[in-house]
């Protein structure tokens, strides 16, 4: 059986010199945490979604603190994780002022539904114990001007860099994947992006596991993550499906991003098609980053 291994990215895009530093090491941090679950005999689910937390906790990434606003200046935060061995999934739409979305997607793994979405998802998760915080706790000045930029001075949104994600192996050899965003800068209220959805953003079955960041819209049309799956189950080489799949979301579908994927028995595997994509990695034997 191949080794354990995670994998995270902290969004494709336009990274600045002056944070490109940050950006990776965070994502070698987030996948060390990931890799301490493994190592302790956590599932691949349980690594996963320690990996994205410590990427929403950390206001440089867009997901949790930090996150992309919409139109209005309000926060709304979609995520999932999918257990590639159950092939259970938990997506969460245009979700309230949470710090950890993730942890209520992975805890919303035990629930029959697959999307859970605006108001009531946020009010599941409240009864479900998780706190709401004040808009204010999440929103950096970094987003806020980031936001001035894009809403009252027309600049380009495209999609906003610097959404999280992680896939993971586990000592089981079974395969998961997260992914975390605050979504596009200046998004319409309402809109949804890939992320939280099973087959698009985030996928992962027995045989393949996924986390992609970009334009979302092409992301979905691209119906991206399943396609690299099923390929890679019907024979194709892992690293050429990958990049074929990135290229066809952006000659298809006009959407630039990029992704990271390992299978059961290769990886870890990531490509992009914008600039950069910030990433970090862990394995029994070391971690290490790059960008
Ligand atoms: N894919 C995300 C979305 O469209 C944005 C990103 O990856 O930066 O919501």
């Amino acid at each position: 059986m191949a080794d354990p291994l995670i994998l995270v990215h902290g969004g494709a895009g336009s990274i600045p010199a002056a944070s490109q530093h940050a950006h990776s090491h965070g994502c070698q941090e987030a996948a060390e945490v990931g890799g301490a679950v493994l190592a302790a005999g956590g599932s691949a689910v349980e690594a996963a979604c320690a990996a994205v937390e410590v990427l929403e906790s950390n206001p440089i990434y867009n997901a949790g603190v930090g996150c992309a606003l919409t139109r209005e200046g309000r926060v709304s935060l979609d995520a999932a994780v999918m257990d590639g061995h159950s092939r259970h999934a938990a997506g969460l739409a245009a979700l309230d002022a949470f710090p950890h979305p993730i942890q209520i997607a992975k805890m919303m793994l035990e629930e029959p539904e697959v999307l859970l979405v605006g108001h009531p998802a946020s009010e599941w998760a409240v009864r479900r114990g998780f706190r709401r915080v004040p808009e204010d706790e999440l929103t950096t000045e970094a987003a806020r001007k980031q936001w001035h930029l894009v809403v009252d001075e027309g600049a380009d949104p495209n999609f906003a860099g610097g959404t999280v994600g992680a896939v993971v192996r586990d000592g089981r050899g079974q395969l998961a994947a997260a992914t975390s965003t605050g979504g596009t800068m200046g998004k319409k209220p309402g809109r949804v992006g890939d992320s939280p959805l099973i087959g698009a953003g985030t996928y992962a079955d027995d045989v393949c596991a996924v986390s992609a960041t970009g334009h979302g819209e092409a992301f979905m049309r691209a119906v991206f993550g399943v396609r690299v799956a099923d390929a890679i189950r019907y024979g194709q080489d892992p690293a050429t499906t990958l990049q074929r799949k990135l290229e066809r979301t952006r000659d298809l579908f006009g959407g630039l991003g990029g992704a990271v994927m390992l299978t059961h028995d290769s990886g870890p595997h990531s490509f992009w098609t914008t600039p950069g994509m910030s990433h970090g990695w862990w394995t029994p034997e070391g971690s290490g980053c790059g960008i």
